[in-house]
């Protein structure tokens, strides 16, 4: 199964069907159907630690699926970490790690990489089954 037929699990009538976690401390950082399923390219850099390199200099990876949260207040938890140009990145608030997506300061909306983040309370092995 492709990574995107897995991703095409977590989408229940274009929201996010399971809670949205960080893959590394597992913190929830959106409930289900909260976040918009949306396709489109955004390069983020990739995953690290805040303040551990400066993220203008560091690799990127493209994304393709995001949830988009119009308010950053449907977050649960999520953190800040460094602004450039008109986006700021988005990071776990408990671990620091990230970015997760991106928050667009002009016009508020806030994305969420699906790659980037666990869904769910399952491990990611029982996650990534197939339903029976
Ligand atoms: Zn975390």
């Amino acid at each position: 199964m492709s990574d995107d037929a897995v991703l095409q699990e977590e989408i229940s009538d274009n929201k996010n069907r399971n809670e949205v976690r960080c893959v590394f401390c597992n913190s929830l950082m959106l409930r289900e159907k909260q976040g918009e399923y949306v396709e489109e390219t955004f390069e983020l850099p990739l995953v690290h630690q805040k303040h551990a390199k400066d993220i203008k200099t560091i690799e990127t990876e493209k994304h393709h699926h995001f949830w988009l949260v119009y308010d950053m207040f449907h977050f649960e938890n999520i953190g800040f970490s460094n602004t450039v140009d008109t986006i700021k990145y988005l990071i776990c608030a408990d671990c620091d790690m990230g970015p997760v997506g991106y928050h667009d300061i002009e016009n508020k909306k806030c994305y969420i990489a699906l790659k980037r983040v666990r869904h769910g309370n399952a491990p990611p092995d029982v996650a990534a089954i197939k339903s029976v």
